[in-house]
């Protein structure tokens, strides 16, 4: 027999999960499938930057994702080759400037975000399956699906059809939404680690020595997710049966000696690496689906905006939802416009960022050398960077120009 929703939500990840829980509070009938049976760790998401926690404050999952652990960072150290620690340390920036009443960043593991949000969604009366295989996505007039879960096979339809699957969707492509990407600019290495009590745990630090950049994000006793950037020439460099102890050993380094904290840590969860780059759509819509997330396309991992993008996603798509009865198109011209221009100034900052801390050779060395002693007479260089922590629409949109990047870049 043939089910009918308001909503059928393919993927419940982060936005799939996090749209369940906000539109079954408005009456709405949803299904929610699920390829995994369980949530593992990809090494993705888990550093909330502050806008990108208002926009969970006003989905409804704040106070939830605080309640299983969820963990704010108060502070954040930028380490470099060329500028002595204490300097670097001096210049300490409090996590809680940038928005009025957030702490700062939040930090949860993504297995348990994921967990949390599908639990809560199946608590509050919404349809959810895990372990899916979703075979046919019919669009247009009278969206459908058809899923297997459990060895058998079923049909829904729904109003609506979300796309909330991930970078690879298949809502996606039975949209025919066309994905544009730019090319990698390095590789982007991450891996959770144990035992690293001697970190601060509300210090977040990032920094580049020689031929490898850091980042590290604690999460609470002792557990620290760290990321790496290396050149693409070298993307073989942490694989195999030493990978995971190269990759702890790239981060000892000179400008940040509390570094050896993680070394010595113990590989909590696997190590993998991605290409990073950056994507996205011209209309993350089509008759009888929207897309949200990584699905409408994703901003380059270096800045770490993909989960903020995702619930502000969620937040706009669902007022949107809510305050109209027609779900035809056109309600998501709104959602498509300011998509677009959030994804390019985000694409600007995070393309900055690569160029500044991520290219490895003299000449990048001492650009950064130079970048340091001029943003510290002047702050207003680094302003790029604030888009990523207060949110990219509050910054000026001169300071995502052509002539901004070589301000930062050349000098
Ligand atoms: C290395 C790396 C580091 C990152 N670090 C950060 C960070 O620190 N901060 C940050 O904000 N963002 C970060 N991101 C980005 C962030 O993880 C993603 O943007 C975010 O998880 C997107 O959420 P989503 O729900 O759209 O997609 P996903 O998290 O990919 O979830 C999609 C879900 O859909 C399911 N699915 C897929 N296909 C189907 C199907 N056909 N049927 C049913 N289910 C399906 C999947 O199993 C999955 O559960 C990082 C990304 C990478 C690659």
């Amino acid at each position: 027999m043939t089910q009918h929703y308001d909503l059928i939500i393919i993927g419940g990840g982060i936005g799939g999960s996090a749209l369940a829980i906000t539109m079954i509070k408005s009456g709405a009938s949803i299904l929610l499938l699920e390829k995994s049976t369980v949530y593992e760790d990809l090494v993705r998401g888990e550093w909330i930057a502050p806008w990108g926690v208002v926009e969970t404050q006003r989905v409804g999952t704040y106070d939830l994702l605080r309640s299983v652990g969820g963990h704010h960072l108060k502070h954040h150290v930028h380490y470099d080759e060329g500028v002595p620690r204490e300097v670097a340390e001096a210049a300490t920036l409090p996590l809680d400037a940038f928005l009025p009443g957030i702490p700062g960043p939040l930090c949860i593991g993504h297995p348990k975000h994921c967990q949390t949000l599908f639990d809560e969604a199946t608590r509050l009366g919404v349809t959810a399956f895990r372990g899916v295989d979703v075979s046919d996505i019919t669009l247009g007039a009278n969206p459908a699906v058809r899923y297997s879960v459990n060895g058998e096979t079923h049909d829904a339809t729904a109003r609506l059809i979300v796309g909330a699957d991930g970078r690879a969707s298949a809502t996606r492509t039975a949209a025919d939404i066309a994905l544009h990407q730019d090319k990698p600019h390095h590789m982007f290495g991450g891996m959770l680690v144990d035992g690293a009590g001697g970190w601060k745990d509300d210090v977040q630090a990032i920094g580049t020595e020689g031929d490898f950049a850091f980042l590290a994000f604690p999460q609470g006793d002792g557990r620290v997710r760290i990321y790496g950037s290396y050149s693409l020439d070298e993307r073989r460099r942490f694989s195999g049966d030493e990978g995971a102890a190269a990759f702890l050993e790239a981060f000892r380094m000179k400008c940040s000696p509390e570094n050896e904290h993680l070394a010595n840590g113990t590989p909590a969860g696997p190590l993998r690496s991605y290409f990073n780059n950056d994507s996205w759509t011209d209309e993350p819509f089509a008759k009888g689906a929207v897309l949200i997330g990584d699905a409408a396309g994703w901003n380059d991992p270096i800045v770490g905006q993909g989960l903020s993008i995702t619930y502000r996603d969620v937040r706009i798509v669902s007022e949107l939802l809510k305050g109209s009865d027609d779900w035809s198109p056109v309600l998501f011209a709104p959602y498509a416009e300011e998509r677009s221009e959030r994804m390019r100034r985000l694409r600007f900052a995070a393309s900055l960022t690569s160029s500044l801390d991520a290219e490895f050779n003299e000449a990048a060395s001492a650009r950064r050398a130079n970048y340091f002693a001029r943003a510290a007479a002047d702050p207003t260089l680094g302003t790029h960077a604030i888009a990523v922590m207060a949110g990219p629409e509050l910054v000026p949109p001169e300071f995502f120009t052509p002539e901004h990047r070589a301000r930062v870049l050349e000098g």
